[in-house]
């Protein structure tokens, strides 16, 4: 499951972070999903409650920033918002896009804390 190899991700970067800093624990968490980088908020949901047990995230709170797709038409510039990965340019019907964005995958920012 592609969700897992996410999470366990995500899991080393934060375990990492509170290594780094000396913390014990991550008190809050602050993801940035595109939605159109095929992630399966379901999926995400199961593989976290699996996978952050007897972590620094265990009792972390878990934010979702999901930002939708946008797409910029290669040939008349035009911006607009995208459900689909080639979803043409309303404007001319190009189908060459530019994705702006909606494929972000990261950790944002973390809270650490001591207890
Ligand atoms: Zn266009």
């Amino acid at each position: 499951m592609h969700e897992l190899s996410i999470v366990m991700n995500i899991v080393d970067i934060a375990e990492e972070e509170a290594k780094r800093h000396r913390a014990r624990a991550v008190s809050s968490i602050e993801l940035d999903i595109g939605e159109m980088a095929g992630v399966e908020m379901d999926a995400l949901d199961f593989a976290w409650e699996s996978s952050v047990r007897n972590t620094v995230l265990e009792h972390a709170e878990r934010i979702v920033h999901r930002i939708p797709g946008r797409a910029r038409c290669l040939n008349c510039s035009l911006e607009y918002p995208i459900q689909e990965a080639f979803d043409p340019c309303p404007a001319c019907g190009e189908v060459l896009v530019e994705h702006v964005q909606g494929k972000e995958l990261k950790v944002k920012s973390l809270v650490l804390s001591d207890d």
